[in-house]
């Protein structure tokens, strides 16, 4: 197996920082210390003055979705060699079965299209219509496919939504299984009336969109789902979802404050992009009726120079708290940590190497995703990725990509993660008992 020795650089994980250098055999990290001898004919990348970082995980994607009467211009090619360009060795995929359509079947769809991504990829499975089918197939979705989260859309009222009921079967189903509910909180009901509204007072626009959105509506799908996973047995196992929902509309600036403060507490751990590219075209379809606007933009290639950026250089996070919330955290809610999202002997060679001091103007004219417009569009980041290996294997280096079709592969993930199992036994603790009462005669 080729080795690669990454020399000079300081090793960030979520906990701990050190200069180290790092060997890696294969697609394997085999070490990590000070003056580590390499074998001949090993590949020197030189990260002097760089931070070597395990490489980003972004768990929400929508890659050549089928979706509001278009497909999304990313498929697995394009949306992961744009992640790999920004960092991210990781994406999960929503697996999303048409109402009606076997999970099974959907999965096999997903498969499909993602034989050629060149990064490492899972999908969530969603929940978008309940049956015997749908609980009979959740068990094999876990057992047989690895898949240890279901979405849930709480929205898109007649296509993808699930009512209180719905949810409250699912998340019961998930506690027994060991895996862990997700949910797109709006209230779609309400949506579905706002947008009505809204037209109704003559605005077609983009403006729309927001208007027929409010936080409120927001907040309310939110509460109800934590409520209803709670009675089901799924706590804070869910929290960790419920959190992250980050889909409705971007929020005026004040909004960003209290994302802020939560990803500083900690009571946000994960930023992920909900990447699901749409061109201008492909907006168009909705140029009489916002409704009809397919929902969604990109993300993928940018999300970690914009938050290096945003984030480290300002003094919001630490260069671990990065790490934490581009990586560590989200490997460990889906459980295929220390496999993913940590730079240690044993896991993956998933690694980006970061110079803090490059900079990177965001450019829809330099981008690798298939979308012609960023809406990022000139922002100036300083700190960017120069180098990312995925499993190993140098996959963008200097500028240049590297990574082929088909270099990615599938992960599994198995259930019961350390949280389930504490919030099961919670649960267990907790559980209503009978009171055992002297047998009364009438
Ligand atoms: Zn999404």
């Amino acid at each position: 197996m080729a080795s690669l020795i990454i020399r000079g650089g300081t090793v960030v994980n979520h906990d701990h920082s050190r200069r180290a250098d790092v060997l890696i055999d294969g697609e394997t990290i085999v070490a990590v210390g000070s003056a580590i001898d390499a074998p001949s004919g090993a590949t020197v990348v030189d990260a002097g003055g760089c931070y070597v970082m395990p490489g980003g995980i972004d768990p929400h994607t929508h890659l050549e979705l089928a979706f509001m009467g278009s497909v999304s211009s990313d498929d697995f090619e394009w949306g992961t060699k744009a992640a790999l360009a920004g960092g991210t060795t990781m994406i999960v995929d929503f697996c999303i079965p048409d109402p009606g359509q076997s999970m099974l079947a959907a999965y096999q769809d997903w498969r499909r299209k993602s034989e050629k991504a060149a990064s490492d990829y899972g999908f969530h499975m969603a929940v978008t219509s309940w049956s015997e089918q749908v609980f009979d197939e959740m068990a094999i979705v876990v057992k047989t496919y690895g898949i240890n989260t279901f979405k849930h859309f709480m929205a898109y009222k007649g296509a993808l939504m699930v009512n209180d009921d719905e949810l409250y079967n699912s998340f019961a189903r998930c506690a027994q299984l060991g895996a862990m509910p997700l949910v797109h909180a709006e209230n779609g009901d309400v949506v579905a009336r706002m947008q009505e509204a809204v037209l109704g007072r003559g605005v077609t626009g983009p403006e729309g969109h927001a208007y027929s959105r409010p936080p409120e509506v927001e907040g309310e799908a939110t509460n109800r789902a934590i409520m209803i996973a709670d009675m089901t047995g799924e706590n804070s196992s869910w929290n960790h979802a419920a959190r992250r929902v980050m889909s409705p509309p971007f929020r005026a600036k004040a909004h960003q404050d209290s994302l802020w403060a939560g990803l500083q507490s900690g009571s946000l751990q994960v930023v992920a992009t909900d990447h699901c590219a749409f061109t201008t075209e492909q907006k168009r379809l909705g140029i009489d009726d916002f409704r009809k606007i397919p929902n969604g933009t990109g993300g993928l290639e940018d999300r970690m120079p914009l938050l290096w950026t945003a984030a480290v250089n300002t003094g919001r996070l630490t260069k671990e708290e990065f790490v934490a919330v581009t990586s560590s955290n989200i490997a460990r809610i889906l459980n295929i940590y220390p496999k993913k999202g940590r730079l240690a002997a044993g896991s993956d060679a998933d690694i980006v190497v970061l110079d803090p001091a490059a900079s990177k103007t965001i450019s829809a004219n330099s981008q690798l995703s298939r979308i012609d417009y960023n809406v990022f569009e000139g922002y100036a980041c300083i700190g960017a990725p120069v180098v990312t290996l995925s499993r190993g294997k140098l996959a963008w280096a200097m500028g240049e990509l590297r990574a082929e079709n088909g270099d990615g592969h599938y992960v599994e993930r198995p259930p019961f993660s350390p949280v389930h199992v504490a919030n099961s036994t919670w649960k267990q603790q907790s559980a209503p008992r009978a009171v055992r009462r002297a047998d009364v005669t009438p």
